[in-house]
């Protein structure tokens, strides 16, 4: 019965006794952790309010760059249509003007 010397508490996977970090935050809103990979994550959300805020603020900044980016496609579709009609506009004026 010696063996209490070394106490394994101090491990990397030990997510409960620590934070995550902003690269933990942001692949864990990513959905880049596998099920098995998140749960220590999921249990110490559960607990920490601090975690849970930049996950969740990471969640939103996720959430709006996925929107711009499908926002900017529509967009510049948009504008390439505009910048055609601009064209006639320009070319009508000019010949009346
Ligand atoms: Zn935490």
């Amino acid at each position: 019965m010696g063996e209490n010397g070394m106490a394994g508490e101090m491990t990397e996977d030990d997510i409960e006794n620590r934070h995550m970090n902003p690269d933990e935050v942001e692949r864990y809103s990513l959905g880049d952790f596998s099920e098995a990979e998140a749960a220590p994550f999921d249990e110490h959300l559960l607990v920490c309010e601090v975690c849970r805020k930049n996950v969740e603020a990471s969640d939103a900044y996720v959430a709006a760059m996925r929107a711009a980016g499908s926002q900017i496609r529509q967009k510049t579709d948009k504008s390439h249509l505009r910048s055609r009609s601009c064209a006639k506009l320009r070319a009508a004026a000019g010949r009346s003007g």
